[in-house]
C-alpha cells in the first residue's frame, strides 16, 4: 500500500476507478437503496468543487473557522424553515446542528434527552417497532433501555394509544417516523407527540429520510399529515441532508425547538492542560468538506429545485407502484405516502430473494428486507428523481424476473444449513462453524473461496446471488441474524497486506 516512492497522481486514480467498477451503480436511476441522486448535470462537480475548498477546514473550533459556523448556521437555518420552524412559525426559537449522519442525529437525540433527565438513573426510550436501527445502536451505545411498541402488520404503524401506555417514569424520549425507512409510512405524529407531552417526556420525529420530501410533496397537493414542528409536543427533529436534499455523504441535521432544549447535547471539558473542548456532536475534528458540498447543493438547487425534484420522484413512486400492481405475484406492503415503493409476494408468489437476484441480474439493484415479527419478507426501493427516466424499463423487467423467479423456484437451503438456522442459538457460532457457513454460502475472504453452491462468484468476496445467504438469515431469529452478519463482514474486512 504504501509505495517505496509514491505512486504518480494518475495511476492512483486509474487504480480508485478499477476498484470503483466493482461497486453498484451510484448514477442512472437503477439503484433503489444507499444512494440519492437528483441526475441534475453539474451538480456532483459543484459540491466536489466546494468540498475541495473546505475539505480541510476543522470544524472543532467555530472562531478558528467562521466559514463553517456560517454554513453550518446556513444549513440548520434552512432545514428548521422546511420543517415548520422559525421566524412567523409557532417554533420561532428551533436551533441545531450539522451532524455527520441520521445515525449520529439519532444517538445525539437520545443523548440529549438523558442528559436532561440525570435524575432518572435507568433511562428509557419508547420507539415504535419500525423505527431505525439506528435508535438501537444509540440505547446501546448510551445504555438506554428501548421500549418498542410493535407496528400494525395492517397499517404497518404503531398505535398511539400503545405508545402512550409505553411512557414509564423513566421513560426519557418518545420517537417515531416520518417517515419509516422500511416502508414508507408516516407514524401518528400527532397523537404520539400529545401524549408524550401530557407526560412531560420529549418526542423526536426521525424525519431523517423524508424531512426533505414530504413537505414538497404537500405543496404538490399530496396528501401528508402533520410531522414537523407544526405539531405540537414535537420537542427534535432529525433530517438527513445527503438524503433527499441530494447533497454528498457526511450531513445531517438534529433540530430542537429551543435552545434550552439543546443544552445537554453539547460536551465541554476543561479539566486537561490541552484546549477547552467544547463539542456539540460526537466527532471533535468535522472536515468542512460535507458542510460545504451540503450548502453550495441546497444553494444551486434552491426551493423551485427540490421541488421540481420532488415532483419527478412522485411521478416515479406512481410509476413503479403500477409496475408492482400489474404483476401477478406480488402486492404492496403500503400505498406510497412518501418515496419507497415497497413490495411482497402474495401467496403462491415468488420467492422475494430469487426475485432480488433476477433484478439485479437485470440491472436493477434493489434491497431485499428480511421477514420480521409477523411481516413478511419484502422488497424496499428508495426513490429518487434520477429514476424518473427509466420507469417505463422497470415494468416489464420486473415482470420478466417474475417469471424466472417463478421457474427457477424458492431457494433451497441444504437441510444441513436449515437444520443449523433453526437450532443455532448466538452463543453457540464458533469460528469453525462460521468458517464452514460462510463456505456453504459461497463467501469467503479469498477470491478461490467463492464458488459457492448458489452459483458462486466470478471472484469476489461475496456470491453473485444472495438468495442463499438471504434464505438463511431470514430462517434465523434476529439474535442469530445478528451475530452471523457480525460474523460475516468480520470475515471481509481483513487487512490487506
Ligand atoms: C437513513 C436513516 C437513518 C440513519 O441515517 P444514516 O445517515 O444512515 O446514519 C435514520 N433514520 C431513518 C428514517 C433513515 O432513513
Amino acid at each position: 500500500m504504501i509505495d517505496k516512492n509514491g505512486v504518480a497522481a494518475e495511476a492512483v486514480l486509474a487504480e480508485i476507478r478499477a476498484l470503483r467498477a466493482a461497486d453498484r451503480p451510484t448514477h442512472g436511476g437503477r439503484l433503489f437503496a444507499y444512494v440519492y441522486d437528483p441526475a441534475v448535470p453539474g451538480l456532483d462537480e459543484l459540491a466536489s468543487a466546494a468540498h475541495r475548498e473546505s475539505a480541510h477546514v476543522n470544524g472543532l473550533d467555530p472562531t478558528a473557522f467562521p466559514s463553517l459556523l456560517a454554513m453550518e448556521n446556513a444549513l440548520v437555518g434552512a432545514a428548521a424553515t422546511v420543517l415548520g420552524g422559525g421566524p412567523g412559525t409557532g417554533a420561532p426559537d428551533v436551533v441545531g446542528s450539522v451532524t455527520s449522519g441520521g445515525t449520529e442525529s439519532l444517538i445525539l437525540a437520545v443523548k440529549t434527552a438523558r442528559d436532561a433527565r440525570p435524575e432518572v438513573t435507568e433511562p428509557r426510550i419508547v420507539v415504535p417497532s419500525s423505527a431505525h436501527a439506528a435508535f438501537a445502536k444509540a440505547a446501546h451505545y448510551l445504555r438506554v433501555e428501548m421500549d418498542v411498541v410493535p407496528v400494525s402488520t395492517d397499517t404497518l404503524r404503531p398505535d398511539p394509544a400503545a405508545m402512550a401506555a409505553a411512557i414509564r417514569p423513566e421513560t426519557v424520549l418518545v420517537a417515531c417516523s416520518a417517515p419509516s425507512y422500511a416502508h414508507g409510512v408516516v407514524d401518528p405524529v400527532a397523537e404520539i407527540a400529545a401524549a408524550a407531552a401530557a407526560a412531560g417526556v420529549r418526542c423526536h420525529v426521525d424525519a431523517c429520510f423524508g424531512g426533505w420530501t414530504l413537505p414538497y410533496l404537500r405543496r404538490l397537493g399530496q396528501p401528508v399529515p402533520a410531522f414537523d414542528f407544526a405539531v405540537p409536543g414535537v420537542t427534535s427533529i432529525s433530517v438527513d441532508l445527503h438524503k433527499y436534499a441530494y447533497a454528498p455523504k457526511g450531513v445531517s441535521v438534529l433540530l430542537h425547538r429551543t435552545a434550552a432544549l439543546r443544552a445537554p447535547q453539547y460536551f465541554a471539558y476543561a479539566d486537561w492542560p490541552g484546549y477547552t473542548m467544547i463539542n456539540p456532536t460526537i466527532a471533535s475534528t468535522r472536515s468542512g468538506g460535507p458542510i460545504a458540498a451540503a450548502y453550495a447543493t441546497l444553494r444551486h438547487l434552491g426551493d423551485e429545485g427540490y421541488l421540481r425534484l420532488t415532483s419527478l420522484t412522485r411521478d416515479a413512486v406512481a410509476g413503479l407502484a403500477d409496475a408492482v400492481r400489474g404483476v401477478d405475484g406480488l402486492r404492496l406492503m403500503a400505498e406510497p405516502e412518501s418515496t419507497v415503493v415497497c413490495f411482497t409476494a402474495t401467496e403462491g408468489g415468488p420467492d422475494l430473494f430469487v426475485l432480488v437476484d433476477e433484478l439485479t441480474a437485470r440491472g436493477w439493484h434493489t434491497q431485499p428486507q428480511l421477514s420480521y415479527a409477523g411481516l413478511p419478507a419484502s422488497v424496499h426501493l428508495t426513490v429518487t428523481a434520477a429514476v424518473a427516466p427509466r420507469v417505463a424499463e422497470f415494468g416489464p423487467d420486473l415482470a420478466d424476473a417474475v417469471v424466472a423467479a417463478r421457474a427457477a423456484g424458492p431457494v433451497r437451503l441444504p437441510p444441513e444449513l436449515a437444520a443449523l438456522a433453526g437450532a443455532l442459538t448466538p452463543d453457540a457460532l464458533t469460528p469453525e462453524l462460521v468458517a464452514g457457513l460462510a463456505a456453504g454460502l459461497g463467501m469467503g475472504a479469498e477470491p478461490a473461496a467463492g464458488a459457492g453452491p448458489d452459483g458462486g462468484s466470478a471472484g469476489g468476496p461475496l456470491p453473485e446471488r444472495m438468495a442463499l445467504v438471504n434464505t438463511l438469515l431470514d430462517a434465523a431469529p434476529p439474535a442469530l441474524r445478528e451475530r452471523l452478519l457480525v460474523e460475516f463482514v468480520g470475515l471481509l474486512q481483513r487487512p490487506a497486506w
